[in-house]
């Protein structure tokens, strides 16, 4: 998941509901169901009431209580989002007849077979919500979440195989990652894949390009929304991200990856928000975000998701429990750390330069700095609840920069030989390819390994589990990088300025400031201050140049026109001071922090 606030306005969070109890689910067993089809209808004519109807079908063994749930969130968007209120005019029929049912708890069907043979169950879903994680609506285009519409058998096996069929009209596209079998008709082996794919069904444009020697498709809505030279730049991007971040991982994992994207004015103003499956990802974008370069830095993170999270995952989130929150400290690691490699695919792949990556990691460096002190790793519990003090994404950031500190501390430790790139593809080696999550102590076990056994103890106690500034000054200069902080001296004097429609500078004062108190006032026009044009684009610079190094007790010149008469006023001095961050490459770095810079822009 990745939410963007790209123009002014931040990505506004829907409210919560509870999650269900741990304790109820726990004895919740179905009666084993077979057969399992799930028909989706589209059309015009559900488009009118926004609804998507579902029905799904099954075979029974015998008699028994079928236990069917909905799932309460969409993995990647960590949060409790209770599908099942959008659930109306549930329905359950045995062969022709109506079957006995009710429900277990809010969001758990129980249908009373009889015998053995085929159930069906219906109801028609509200798409209604412009959301990565839900599912949504217009007259001609839908797109939906398995996880909003396909319901699983409680206390089953997820490992079983169901086809998905979509009824629409035959104008109408589909789009998906699931696997065709026939017109419109699609299958997954397991419940997890079947859920990780979302649809586009409608009117869309697609289109396909190949990235990293594999098809990469990209559908967008609404139609033309994409125009031909941005769909170039989006291809563009695309073809040079996946081989930057497949060398990390020494793979490809899908034979097909499919961009979908959703762009309208209901979204917030200014956001695009993006959530990553195994072989796609979703973008919701809001208009004027369209054609905006710094979209393959969104791109970027979720197709690397599709190694990192998707398949290299927490222990916590192994398997996927779809019912329940899956808190887990180590979300920095798959969403820090991914926002790193995207930075990472960014420049390797040259889409961005090396003067913007470093501006890309100062920002980060100020996120964090403004934000109130949090651990990585109470961070990465507490986004469940998407806290309001301030650091409800700071995990990606702050876990973002702890990639880049690690990844310098052992390309040092190895003299650029190891990195963390190194940890990455042993760790998907070793976890996900043995079928398994990952532990905290097996992520250190692979720092440190990576970094020739050093320990890394005092760095997760002082930077990760707690809440220590993290160490720049004595990292960066390790890669040739310093983070600078430049000061600047500015005038204080009470007194602001705006140019008015015949391009003179209207005074605000302040009654109690230096400015007033030298006889400045409302209705006079500004023409200097310290002998320096205000209006002029180097003022700050030059007005610290001038006046940083004055003694106490001077007086700063301010030029003003009162009527046809033009003044000289002499305020006391009075200064402010404003800070501003930036990282640099050192020139006078070493061979072996010179290799080690090049090693992180370039991948090796
Ligand atoms: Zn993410």
């Amino acid at each position: 998941m990745r939410p963007y606030a790209i123009a002014v306005v931040a990505l506004i969070v829907a409210a919560q509901l509870p999650g269900r109890a741990l304790a109820q689910t726990e004895t919740l067993t179905s009666a084993p169901i077979a057969d399992i089809r799930y028909d989706v209808t589209y059309d015009s004519a559900t488009a009118i009431k926004r609804n998507i109807g579902v029905v799904m079908s099954f075979t029974t063994r015998g008699p028994g209580d079928v236990l069917l749930s909905l799932p309460a969130w969409t993995p990647g968007e960590y949060e409790i989002q209770n599908f099942v209120r959008y659930v109306m005019e549930f329905a359950a029929t045995e062969g022709s007849a109506p079957a006995a049912w009710d429900k277990v708890d809010h969001d758990t069907w129980r249908i009373h077979a009889t015998r053995a043979g085929q159930v069906r169950v219906s109801f028609d879903y509200l798409a209604m919500t412009l959301d990565n994680a839900a599912s949504w609506s217009k007259p001609e285009f839908a797109f939906f979440n398995g996880t909003n519409l396909f319901l699983y058998p409680e206390g089953q096996s997820a490992d079983f195989p169901a086809t998905v069929v979509v009824h629409t009209l035959p104008s109408w596209r589909v789009a998906t990652g699931m696997r065709q079998t026939g017109p419109n008709t699609f299958a997954e082996s397991n419940y997890h894949d079947l859920v990780d794919m979302p649809f586009f069904v409608g009117r869309f444009d697609i289109d396909s390009a190949q990235a990293g020697g594999k098809w990469m498709r990209f559908a967008s809505y609404p139609v033309g929304s994409v125009p031909n030279s941005s769909r170039r730049m989006v291809l563009d991007q695309l073809s040079r991200i996946v081989p930057a971040e497949a060398a990390v991982f020494g793979e490809i994992p899908w034979s097909t990856y499919t961009v979908l994207q959703v762009a309208d004015s209901e979204f917030n103003v200014g956001s695009a928000a993006g959530l990553e499956h195994q072989n796609s990802h979703f973008d919701i974008l809001s208009n004027v975000v369209l054609g905006n370069p710094v979209l393959a830095s969104l791109y970027a993170h979720e197709i690397f998701h599709a190694w990192n999270v998707k398949r290299l995952r927490p222990a916590e989130m192994w398997p996927y429990r779809y019912d329940r929150p899956q808190p887990t400290g180590l979300l920095w690691i798959s969403e820090g750390i991914t926002d790193y490699y995207a930075d990472l695919a960014e420049v390797r792949g040259g889409i961005t330069t090396a003067e913007q990556f470093y501006a890309t990691t100062t920002g980060k460096t100020e996120e964090v700095s403004n934000a109130p002190p949090v651990s990585l790793e109470d961070a990465s519990l507490t986004t469940w609840v998407k806290p309001l003090d301030g650091t409800e994404d700071i995990y990606y950031p702050k876990g973002s920069l702890a990639g880049l500190l690690l990844d310098i501390m052992i390309r040092d430790a190895s003299d650029n030989q190891r990195s963390l790139d190194t940890v990455m593809r042993e760790m998907y080696q070793s976890d996900f390819k043995k079928g398994r999550g990952f532990t905290n102590d097996e992520w250190w076990a692979a720092v440190s390994r990576a970094a020739g056994g050093r320990a890394f103890t005092d760095f997760y106690t002082s930077y990760i589990d707690g809440r220590a500034a993290f160490p720049y000054d004595s990292v960066l200069p390790l890669a040739g990088l310093r983070l600078m902080i430049d000061r600047t001296v500015l005038p204080n004097l009470g007194i602001s300025s705006s140019l008015d429609d015949q391009g003179r500078r209207v005074i605000g004062v302040d009654p109690s400031g230096n400015g007033a108190g030298a006889g400045v006032k409302v209705g006079d026009y500004l023409l200097s201050v310290g002998g320096l044009d205000v209006g002029s684009d180097d003022f700050g610079a030059a007005f610290n140049s001038k006046y940083a190094a004055m003694p106490p007790g001077g007086t700063i010149p301010v030029v003003i026109r009162r009527g046809t008469q033009q003044m000289t006023l002499n305020a006391k001095a009075n200064f402010r001071t404003s800070e501003a961050t930036r990282i640099v490459a050192l020139r006078d770095a070493s061979p072996k922090a010179v290799r080690i810079r090049d090693g992180i822009l370039k991948g090796h």
